[in-house]
């Protein structure tokens, strides 16, 4: 990371001083402000309005108790979490994540990420993230359904079509979504559907919003091996994570022709060098919520406890986990072994090392707002569904997806051109984002 742009150093060291111990914010923060000094010095009316300084410090921040009885009768207090970041462009629109990792300062740096994330799709949606520490794995389904109706008992005063429509991220998927969907109409009375995103197909949720974020970050991808002459056509690709993201980022990448050697959790990595089935591992993961070493043993696949996945030898990498997934020796072994590309499925999976490791060595590196942005891009469009009350095929709304996938990676790139350091993916989602929220705040005047 090169110094950071006087102008931009006293707002960089306020964040620090303001938002103390919160390390993920931090370095969101300054991975953004990184980017941004030819911007700044090309447009010198956002430093008079502060318009940086501003996007810093998010609209609204609201935590609360979320107390519940679990199914021995006992009670258990969590915390929740929401954080309104931005809404020049939009409603607040983000997911929420339920881990025992949830801090405010995770929710932040999701929430600040998703600001520019949500600015690249073209859709009028601002940047918000929300969740609890919450974790859900073995609950029981009751258990999960009581603890999201005492989220929902607090968060429904904070959200609505107009204010803030929440969706799904890490431990909150179609099930998750339901029960707090259900609890929003019994508390208000009204079918509002577009207060929520990721609902069943049955009940106003979109086609394709399950597979999105995973398809949309192959299709960047394949758009980036593209202004090389490559593509996945042929080639070995690793994909760490084993979640929504993972799953159907490995389901493109079969269709575009390249073979998913391994995948992950957080108990270890699969190695299957015949190709990853991804069916077998739906199985286990979406409908069983079993382990991937069950995907290994019915398998007949090796299964490596600890270890690290990015040891195995791929042409493309694609983290799509957790934050900081992605270390500098991690990055150091894919480029030995003759990585080209890397494209973020999950949110600030590499760390800054990494990434330094990655531009020094050429390798294609697509950040994670850009790459993906497809998620919250068919949030969007469920939105714009159930606004005019009407559902789209399947096909038609991957054509959207694909359409969008394809603009923000031909955003990104031209921005990059303008900024005279083509190929830098990085700069060009900063630069293209950051221009269109702060043109939008400038307009709507110091609020
Ligand atoms: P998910 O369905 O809950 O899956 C998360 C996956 O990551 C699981 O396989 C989990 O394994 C694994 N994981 C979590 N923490 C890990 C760790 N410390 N080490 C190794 N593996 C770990 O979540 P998801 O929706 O796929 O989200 C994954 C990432 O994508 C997150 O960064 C999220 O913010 C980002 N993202 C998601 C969307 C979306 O639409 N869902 C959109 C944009 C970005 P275990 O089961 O063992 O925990």
């Amino acid at each position: 990371m090169t110094r950071l742009d006087s102008a931009l150093e006293p707002i960089y060291d306020q964040v620090l001083q303001r938002n103390p111990g919160e390390t993920e914010f931090h370095q969101a923060v300054l991975e953004v402000l990184d980017s941004l000094g030819p911007v700044v010095r090309k447009h010198p009316a956002y430093g008079d309005a502060r318009v940086i300084a501003r996007l810093c410090e998010p609209e609204r921040q609201i935590i609360f108790r979320v107390p519940w009885v679990d199914d021995k009768g006992r009670i258990e207090i969590f915390r929740g979490f929401r954080v309104e970041f931005n809404s020049a462009l939009g409603p607040y629109k983000g997911g929420l994540r339920f881990h025992p990792s949830v801090l405010l300062g995770t929710v932040k740096f999701l929430g600040f990420e998703q600001i520019f994330k949500n600015a690249l799709t073209g859709l009028p949606i601002g940047g918000a993230k929300g969740g609890s520490d919450f974790d859900p794995k073995d609950r029981s389904d009751m258990e999960i359904m009581r603890f999201c109706q005492s989220f929902m008992t607090e968060l429904y005063r904070h959200i609505g079509e107009y204010t803030d429509v929440p969706a799904g991220d890490i431990g909150v998927g179609g099930r998750e979504i339901g029960y707090l969907f259900g609890q929003y109409k019994r508390i208000t009375n009204r079918y509002e559907s577009a207060v929520l995103t990721g609902k069943g197909i049955g009940w106003g949720g979109s086609q394709v919003r399950r597979e999105a974020t995973g398809y949309g970050t192959a299709v960047f991808v394949e758009e980036m091996l593209r202004t090389k002459g490559g593509s996945f056509d042929g080639e070995k690709v690793v994909v760490s994570g084993s979640g929504n993201v993972a799953i159907y980022a490995m389901e493109k990448v079969h269709q575009l022709g390249g073979t998913v050697v391994a995948c992950s959790d957080s108990s270890g990595y699969v190695y299957d060098e015949r190709g990853i089935d991804v069916e077998l591992l739906k199985d286990v993961k979406e409908v069983r919520r079993a382990r991937i070493s069950q995907y290994a043993e019915e398998r007949g696949a090796r299964f490596v406890a600890g270890g690290s996945i990015w040891d195995v030898p791929c042409r493309v990498a694609l983290p799509c986990a957790t934050q900081n997934e992605l270390d500098g020796a991690g990055a150091l072994a894919l480029v030995r072994n003759g990585c080209v590309a890397v494209g973020e499925g999950a949110n600030m999976p590499t760390t800054p090392e990494a990434v330094q490791v990655f531009r020094e060595a050429g390798v294609l590196f697509a950040p994670g707002k850009a790459a993906n942005a497809g998620g919250v891009a068919t949030s969007a469009l469920e939105m714009q569904q159930n606004a005019s009350r009407d559902s789209w095929s399947f096909e038609h709304t991957e054509g959207r997806l694909e359409e969008i996938m394809r603009g923000i990676h031909e955003r990104c790139a031209a921005t990059a051109d303008e900024y005279d350091v083509p190929g830098n993916y990085v700069l060009g989602a900063n630069a293209a984002a950051f221009v269109q929220v702060a043109e939008a705040m400038l307009a709507q005047g110091v609020i």
